[in-house]
């Protein structure tokens, strides 16, 4: 259609560089294994770190609130969008999380945004890690606050940066947990130690640490022991809980605040019954099944030392997000082809997600891969790197 011809032009170019992606349909649950055109893989790819999407006990905690309460609600949850099941779901969350209160969104991707341009005025600064999520640099576009951005987990910056900022009267810094596409922690008990010191508030996002790290999955927060210490946790249920959604959890005051102030929990309509369900099912399914978190650690263990006695560069992960780092981008997207090849989905990951030359194929295990499975893929690894000059 006329009209569009300057932004085909650009997909063209990135087709010339081989960096233009495709999406991906799978055929079949989200799982250990996966069928991807017709063919049967290993899935690497996922987010899905204890296997909840396809729970049995969420399954069916789906279908009886579809059966109840209907396919959808009809409404935002300021208007007649609010069902008891999303309050008795955010209770459960705060308690769970150990905090005064909880509100859930759309999305992680809505929750950053709806908090960050909502709390912050002109008055306050935001302090941000620069390898922060795009939802939370989103976010702080969004806002009118002041901005200083630090470099990556380094806390002499982060210091520096509070103490240029004395004179805002909100500072807020802000977190990912656990960094999506390195997979290594935030310092967070260093960087309380410095909210504390200068006074200000710490927002943490643990999208990819809810589930996965903590008590029963509590998130970074509580696998530092930093539990009343941390000011804002942001969450998803769409990673380790398996469904869809974001939450805060923090103070009431926050939740009423963001109830009438936080723009995409406004204007955007609530979960439909089967998401609430399915993701109040997942937090019982994290204390009753812990078991699953060890088998995660288990396979997290075992594949990235397998991977870095193969001779592949892992990075800097401390998690079950392993990065192994190639560097170009074409070459990256030719090894998660080599691998798809060989029976594994890993995919490429590259310039603007990750910073330019420092592509990677990016792979996730989970608590459902047996050592069967992981050990095929280590041996598809093994092939493809080498016929590729990514390892000897
Ligand atoms: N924050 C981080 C750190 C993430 O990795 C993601 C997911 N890519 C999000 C937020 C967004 O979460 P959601 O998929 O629920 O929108």
């Amino acid at each position: 259609m006329k009209g569009f011809e300057y932004l085909q032009k650009e997909l063209d170019e990135m087709k010339e560089q081989g960096v233009f992606r495709n999406l991906i349909p799978l055929e079949s649950p989200q799982g250990s294994k996966v069928n991807i055109n017709g063919k049967e893989v290993i899935q690497l790819s996922s987010n899905n770190y204890l296997g909840l999407t396809d729970h049995p006990k969420m399954k069916e905690a789906a279908i009886e609130a579809v059966e109840k309460y209907g396919a959808g609600t009809g409404s935002v949850r300021t208007i007649a969008g609010t069902f008891s099941m999303h309050e008795e779901f955010e209770e459960k969350l705060a308690n769970f999380k150990h905090t005064e209160a909880a509100l859930v969104l759309q999305s992680g991707f809505a929750t950053n945004q709806a908090v960050l341009s909502a709390i912050l005025t002109k008055e306050d600064v935001v302090i941000s890690d620069e390898l922060n999520h795009a939802s939370i640099i989103d976010g702080i576009r969004l806002t009118k606050a002041g901005r200083r951005i630090y470099k990556h987990v380094d806390m002499q910056d982060l210091e520096n940066a509070l103490k240029e900022t004395q004179d805002y009267r909100t500072r807020l810094i802000v977190t990912d947990g656990v960094f999506s596409m390195d997979g290594n922690i935030a310092p967070l008990p260093e960087i309380v130690e410095l909210a504390e010191k200068y006074d200000a508030l710490v927002m943490v996002d643990d999208a990819h640490a809810s589930g996965v790290l903590g008590r029963n999955g509590r998130g970074s927060v509580d696998h530092f022991n930093l539990n009343g210490r941390v000011h804002i946790q942001v969450g998803t249920l769409s990673k380790a809980i398996g469904v869809l959604g974001g939450y805060v959890a923090g103070p009431k005051t926050l939740r009423d605040y963001l109830i009438h102030k936080g723009r995409p929990f406004l204007f955007s309509t609530s979960h439909p019954p089967a998401v609430t369900a399915a993701s109040s099912a997942a937090i019982d399914v994290l204390l009753e099944e812990p078991e699953l978190i060890e088998k995660l650690w288990d396979n997290t263990k075992f594949f990235k030392e397998e991977l870095t006695k193969l001779g592949f560069d892992t990075g800097i992960s401390k998690t079950p997000i392993t990065p192994v780092i190639v560097g170009e981008e074409a070459l990256c997207h030719r090894f998660s082809d080599k691998l798809f090849d060989y029976g594994v989905f890993a995919q490429g990951i590259a310039f603007p997600t990750v910073a330019k030359g420092k592509a990677r194929v990016r792979t996730i295990v989970t608590a459902q891969h047996s050592k069967e499975e992981l050990q095929q893929a280590l041996n598809a690894f093994e092939k493809a790197g080498k016929e590729l000059g990514i390892i000897k």
